[in-house]
């Protein structure tokens, strides 16, 4: 058996002709257009590839991108201020801050300045809250992107084995609420099931597979289950290659279907960042509620 390859660029091209058609209407309703903005502190080349991007697909939907960059030498304060300046803004529409940050600044100190109508990441505490009852308005785009994956293969979520490795604020612990509410049975291991040497017991179990932990190939293609839906969030270098969290090869002969890393989760993760400006966007000048999905 080998894998059916989900191709995340052809979702997120749908993705795209479905904003594309909205962007425009919702122009002409309001007079006005969405505008993202991105705050990217320190040097990050990889930070610099991903703003590239954001630029060029905003623009090419009709988003207005706009982007500042400070300095490593950035104090809190002056992030805070910029925050405050664009959160009282009339013309801005979702604020996104680039990770990761320089060490000296507090990741949820920003995050929770920011306006949660504009936080189209969709990890303000208060975003996070509403997803928790039931009440999403902003779902965290790699999460969302992970959902969208798992749809395209068709799969069916109610009493299935769900198995999520990583339990990142940003990844691993809203997925697993989106899991939940899909009536999947989830189970979320992490680091500390890894030390305990159960991590291969548990992917055995997954007939959905999700990775999201940063470290390369550590789930091996022999522990995934036979006919498993896998999704790699992972993102390494290794020399001159990207490889995802899992052993891609082996994982290949033994998953129904499989993402590929490059070209899987990341062109989605970046539709669902523009689909939540849009729902920003629509949240705080009208033409929708954007509670919608
Ligand atoms: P993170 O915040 O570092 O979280 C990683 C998680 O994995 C943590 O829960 C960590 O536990 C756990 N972990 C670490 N080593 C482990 C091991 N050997 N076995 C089991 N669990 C382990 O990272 P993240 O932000 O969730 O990102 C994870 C990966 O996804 C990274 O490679 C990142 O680049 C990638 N990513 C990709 C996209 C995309 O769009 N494709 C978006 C976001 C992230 P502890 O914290 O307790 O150590």
């Amino acid at each position: 058996m080998s894998a059916q390859i989900v191709k995340g660029k052809v979702i997120a091209e749908g993705v795209y002709e479905e904003l594309k058609q909205e962007i425009p209407q919702l122009i002409s309703q309001t007079g006005r257009r969405p505008v993202l903005v991105s705050i990217y502190v320190g040097s990050h080349p990889a930070i610099e590839v991903y703003i590239r991007s954001q630029n060029r697909i905003a623009r090419m939907l009709g988003i207005e991108y706009r982007w500042y960059h400070l300095p490593d030498t950035a104090e809190e304060r002056e992030v805070l201020r910029r925050l405050d300046q664009l959160n009282r803004d009339p013309e801005v529409s979702g604020i996104i801050l680039q990770l990761p940050l320089p060490s000296h600044l507090r990741r949820s100190a920003l995050v929770n300045a920011i306006d949660p109508l504009k936080d189209v990441d969709g990890t303000h505490p208060e975003n996070v809250g509403a997803a928790l009852i039931g009440e999403m308005r902003v779902g965290s785009c790699t999460a969302l992107a992970v959902i969208r994956l798992l749809e395209a293969t068709k799969t069916t979520f109610e009493g299935k084995e769900a198995v999520i490795v990583g339990h990142s604020e940003l990844v691993g612990k809203p997925l697993s609420l989106m899991l939940l509410d899909r009536m999947a049975t989830v189970t979320i291991s992490h680091i500390a099931t890894a030390k305990r040497g159960l991590l291969a017991d548990h992917v055995r179990r997954a007939e959905i597979l999700v990775v999201a932990v940063g470290s390369p190939e550590v789930i091996k293609g022999n522990w995934i289950r036979l006919g498993a839906v896998v999704i790699d969030v992972g993102i390494n270098q290794v020399g001159s290659r990207i490889v995802g969290d899992i052993e891609f090869g082996p994982a290949e002969e033994r998953a129904a279907f499989i993402t590929p890393v490059p070209g899987g989760v990341g062109p989605v993760t970046v539709s669902m960042l523009m689909q939540n400006t849009v729902k920003a966007f629509k949240a705080q000048v009208g033409g929708g509620s954007g509670n919608e999905k």
